[in-house]
């Protein structure tokens, strides 16, 4: 299959008081499309350091990225802003909607940056909400929506941009069991309709749906296992 991500000898250090951390420690692994890989291990282990820089949001200290066959080394900053907003989209724990903005505008919103014009605009919006039930919150505000609808909300906004990778860090961490499923189903059948998923989880559970599980401790990977 082919290589979505592959980074090599990832190394990503905090500083901060004269304390250095060293968040990630020697990291390499590969992403092909079409997989669904979850990445596990106790808080603090480095999950969210390692899942914002497979999703170019945040940049190691040594180490080497190529995204579907670039050397991120090589791009500026612009063009690597491109690449993620054009290829990755991001779920979180906190679903990290706009409180301000209407469901509508939430999902509509990367497609403004990515200069999409309206109608084109409108009716991506309107199949994301249709396909993910949600039409008729359209015009809700995100704290009116229960934390699963919510989730479906930030999942659709992810999508928006047609990327071919969805990051999510935690994306069940907020929800009661039913919920969770429910988003674990979702996420299940976007990856069997192609889309590629990094996910960070603490559950067995959530972890059961992905196709790889790595696992996680002190910045270093300790374990691999192929569903
Ligand atoms: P996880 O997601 O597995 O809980 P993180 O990737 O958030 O872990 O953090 C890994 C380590 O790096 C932790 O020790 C954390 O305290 C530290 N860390 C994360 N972000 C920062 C930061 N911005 N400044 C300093 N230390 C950080
Ligand atoms: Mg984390």
């Amino acid at each position: 299959m082919e290589s979505l991500l592959q980074i090599s000898n990832i190394k990503k250090m905090y500083y901060s008081s004269g304390v250095i951390t060293k968040a990630l420690n020697d990291i390499s692994l590969e992403v092909r499309k079409k997989d669904f890989l979850a990445i596990m291990g106790p808080s603090g282990c480095g999950k969210s350091t390692l899942l914002n820089i497979m999703g170019l949001l945040d940049k190691p200290n040594e180490g080497n990225i190529i995204f579907l066959g670039q050397q991120l080394s090589k791009l500026n900053e612009k063009n690597k802003a491109i690449l993620r907003k054009n290829h990755i989209g991001f779920i979180f724990q906190n679903f990290n909607l706009i409180d301000e903005l209407t469901i509508f505008e939430n999902i509509e919103l990367p497609l403004i940056y990515l200069k999409i014009n309206k109608l084109e605009r409108r009716k991506t919006v309107n199949d994301l909400m249709e396909r993910f039930k949600i039409s008729h919150k359209a015009n809700f505000f995100p704290k009116q929506l229960s934390g699963g609808q919510q989730q479906k909300v930030a999942i659709a906004r992810a999508l928006a941009s047609k990327p071919q990778a969805l990051l999510a860090d935690e994306p069940t961490g907020n929800l009661d069991s039913k919920n969770r499923e429910d988003i674990m189903q979702l996420l299940w059948e976007l990856n069997q309709e192609d889309l590629s998923i990094v996910m960070v989880t603490h559950s067995l559970a959530d972890a059961d749906y992905a196709s790889h599980i790595i696992h996680l401790l002190d910045g270093q990977i300790v374990g691999k296992q192929s569903n």
